[in-house]
């Protein structure tokens, strides 16, 4: 591997300001941050990633879950995922996020791994991760070798014929479900992004992978307050039960009168190049009763944009049907709450 320079970053302008002499935010960039290091410190013993300045901003004072004004949350780019995922008022009102966390690596992962740090984790792609094949997210124009290739676990969602990566995370996903934002510091001051609008799709930039510039440093995530009488849910289906990422996931959060749902967010996860809001199948399930027919239906407009590889067609139907069972399961926590 390059040698590297490893600094510690004393506040939140002193990182701004050093990062921001990068070249780019994104795939290759000549600086970079360090959160947990889950992510990172992987890509560059890969030599996939090789920044010859990495700024650690772990002992920025970005770790607290404070309540805002408004009633949602305001969440430190540096909280823990395990801290998240246990906190009472995430368990309490973002059922769907602290489901999403507890889903996702392993307890020891978790314990490292950090809200910005997710926000940003890379794709699982093979190819990626591998130096000596060709892949236009790692260096642009050499091809996709996941296109007639291994493709079981790649997107069918937002794909390109540049790239078919699937954006990994769980967390993304109830965050997408949530209607997070994510507040920003840059050199220009701070912003905030609604998720919705925070990753980009491959296209033929698959290099770029959200709106960061350089210098840009996540310093929180907020959550509007919960919807009234709403419950969430995130379900899961992968190879094994535990320390693997999603084929297909599904973050849904629903509120119910009188047998219909009266309030819905969906997203999906494992089948995207970026986490997958369905307005698509929210419209089909918004107004009617959850049966099975109107559950097939919010499948078919949420897959109607599919393009599969031969290797990941069965995500098709599996993210239906996990689509499905999610929003049973949404109805089957708000039937328990009501009593
Ligand atoms: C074996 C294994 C299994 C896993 N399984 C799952 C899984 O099932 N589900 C799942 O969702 N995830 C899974 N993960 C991924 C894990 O969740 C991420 O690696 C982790 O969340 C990244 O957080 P981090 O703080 O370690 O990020 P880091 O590695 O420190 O950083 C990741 C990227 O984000 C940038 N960055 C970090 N913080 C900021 C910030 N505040 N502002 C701007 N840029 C920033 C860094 O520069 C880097 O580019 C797994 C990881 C491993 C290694
Ligand atoms: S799918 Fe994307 S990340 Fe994977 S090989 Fe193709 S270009 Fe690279």
């Amino acid at each position: 591997m390059d040698m590297f320079q490893l600094t510690r970053a004393r506040d939140v302008a002193d990182a701004v300001r050093a990062a921001a002499a990068a070249r780019t935010a994104q795939q290759g960039a000549d600086i970079r941050y360090l959160a947990g290091g889950t992510t990172l410190v992987d890509l560059m013993k890969l030599n996939v990633e090789r920044p010859r300045h990495v700024i650690d901003i772990s002992r920025l004072p970005l770790d607290r879950i404070e309540a805002t004004a408004d009633g949602g949350l305001r969440i430190g780019a540096m909280v823990r995922n395990a801290d998240l995922a246990q906190d009472p008022r995430v368990k309490r009102d973002y059922q769907v996020l602290s489901q999403a966390l507890l889903a996702g690596a392993s307890a020891q992962l978790r314990n490292m791994a950090t809200t910005g740090g997710n926000l940003l984790q890379r794709t699982r792609c093979v190819y990626f991760r591998d130096t000596a094949q060709p892949c236009n997210k790692r260096e642009p124009g050499t091809g996709c070798s996941a296109i007639g290739g291994f493709n079981r676990t790649q997107a069918i969602l937002g794909t390109s014929e540049h790239c078919i990566a699937s954006n990994p995370s769980d967390m993304n996903v109830a965050l997408m479900a949530l209607q997070a934002g994510i507040t920003i510091q840059g050199s220009g001051g701070e912003r905030s992004v609604p998720i919705g609008d925070f990753y980009t799709l491959p296209g033929d930039t698959p290099q770029r992978e959200h709106v960061l510039e350089p210098g840009d440093l996540i310093t929180a995530v907020t959550l509007p307050a919960p919807a009234a009488g709403t419950r969430s849910v995130y379900l899961k289906l992968r190879d094994r039960a535990s320390y693997e990422f999603a084929l297909a996931s599904a973050a849904v959060v629903l509120g119910m009168r009188d047998g219909k749902a009266t309030h819905v967010r969906v997203a999906l996860g494992g089948v995207g190049t970026r986490p997958w809001r369905s307005l698509e199948a929210e419209a089909v399930l918004l107004g009617n009763p959850p049966d099975d027919a109107t559950l097939r239906r919010a499948g078919e407009a949420a897959l109607a944009d599919a393009r599969p590889q031969p290797g990941n067609a069965f995500k098709v139907e599996l993210s239906k049907r996990c689509l499905a069972q999610a929003v049973r399961l949404a109805v089957a926590a708000d039937d328990a709450a009501a009593g």
